[in-house]
């Protein structure tokens, strides 16, 4: 009996409900193994994995080629700090600088840790070479932004459930409306001392919030134009999510400091990076920033590997081509369904809006039914649902997964 007990999900999750902190409200589901698409609940129903541990497992579950590199590390060494060096980082360095041609790179751990450290490097640049008066600089970000949870990154939040009673809040940061060119000149105008814009390409948390195109390409010219950095989180739209390497590369824009983390270990280790070229890099000097694990060897190999993976299984190309079917079959069935009002993205970051049915049911309510047939997705802000399968996806499972979808609005 107590055997049995012990291997349901309700066991698992009263475990973590009497244990751990309530900072999450998961889909009652236990999962214990994946593969590619796929991943497993602890009673072994099979399901298709919709969200990829938001798009950090881009080359799918467990990939062979990464696990490989992994275990083979992790057997040899793992960690020694940057007290010392390792045979790995330099390697790591030059392969990931010359991959997005950046002068330099500075590897941390998670995107938010990606994200303070592009920050610091923003405000060190603003006063060693902008000349912003000491303690004056500021960072300019937009609403809906999203880039985790540490202090720096709640205070530039307008989500209240992201900063509501955390404060006293980082100073020098403050919003103007996404995808908003005039308002973005505005502000540089209105303030000398702004030393970055920092952004997502496509905001990833808000909804899978699509910019107007040329959007990229203002936002580079307006940064040259007033000598402000433009630092591009792609965290979650990068490394092939959306159909191209970057996202900012659909409008062939290049961004004076690039932030990476999720897929860069293909869903592993925390591995996240700054890419930026020397007048930035070099602002910050020996022990003025660091992070114990941050370049550890074994993330290197990981690293490397899955940036491998991503070119040589043309993960890029793939996501733009399934993405382009998967919209298709969501147009498809928008027409078909009044619980759909709008359906939007790009590569394989995509999102239906809900709107609310039978008595407040909402996106929440679609996401358990998804569940019961099959398909894990999560969603957003109540009205949104985020469909960000693995880039492996084969086109035969775009349409299961799709068929999966319809015959669950359809029903609702
Ligand atoms: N930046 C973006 C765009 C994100 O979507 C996220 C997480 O969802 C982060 C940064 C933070 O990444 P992490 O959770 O690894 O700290």
């Amino acid at each position: 009996m107590n055997e049995l007990i012990n291997k349901s999900s309700s066991y698992y999750i009263s475990l973590e409900n009497e244990y751990g902190a309530h900072n999450y409200h998961p889909l009652s589901v236990v999962l214990e193994k994946g593969e590619g698409i796929f991943v497993w609940d602890v009673e072994g129903k099979k399901y298709y994995d919709f969200l990829s541990a938001y798009s950090a497992v881009n080359q799918g579950h467990c990939h062979p080629r990464i696990i490989n590199a992994l275990i083979n590390q992790a057997s040899k060494l793992t960690l020694t700090s940057r007290a010392f060096h390792n045979n790995l980082l330099g390697e790591y360095e030059k392969y990931i600088c010359e991959y997005f041609g950046f002068d330099k790179v500075l590897p941390m751990n998670t995107g938010v840790e990606g994200g303070e450290t592009a920050i610091k490097l923003a405000r060190r640049w603003a006063y060693d070479v902008k000349k912003v008066n000491e303690n004056q600089a500021h960072i300019l970000f937009v609403e809906g932004n999203f880039w985790g949870r540490t202090m720096a990154a709640i205070s530039s939040s307008n989500d209240p459930s992201s900063y509501d009673r955390f404060g006293p809040f980082m100073p020098g940061f403050s919003l103007i409306p996404y995808n908003d060119l005039n308002a973005l000149e505005e502000a540089f105008k209105a303030n000398p001392n702004i030393a970055a814009f920092m952004f997502e390409p496509i905001q990833g948390e808000a909804g899978v919030v699509v910019p107007t195109e040329g959007y990229l390409a203002g936002v580079r010219e307006l940064c040259s134009k007033y000598n402000v950095l433009m630092i591009a989180d792609e965290v979650q739209t990068g490394l092939c999510r959306t159909g191209n390497m970057l996202a900012c590369d659909y409008e062939q824009v290049k961004p004076d400091l690039l932030i990476l983390g999720k897929a860069l270990s293909g869903g592993t280790i925390p591995v996240s990076a700054v890419l930026a070229n020397n007048e930035v890099m070099l602002t910050i000097k020996p022990g003025e920033h660091g992070s114990t694990y941050g370049g550890n060897p074994l993330a290197c190999a990981v690293a490397m590997e899955a940036l491998k993976v991503l070119k040589e299984e043309n993960l890029a190309e793939n996501a733009y081509k399934m993405g382009e079917i998967f919209r298709v079959n969501m147009l498809k069935l928008k027409d078909k369904s009044a619980l759909i009002t709008e359906v939007r993205g790009k590569g394989l970051l995509n999102a239906i809006v809900i709107k609310p049915f039978g008595n407040g049911k909402t996106a929440y309510d679609v996401c358990k039914a998804l569940k019961e047939n099959g398909l894990l997705a999560k969603q957003t802000h109540g009205d949104i649902i985020r469909f960000a399968p693995p880039l492996v996806i084969t086109e035969q499972h775009v349409n299961e997964a799709c068929n999966i979808i319809e015959r669950t609005i359809l029903d609702l």
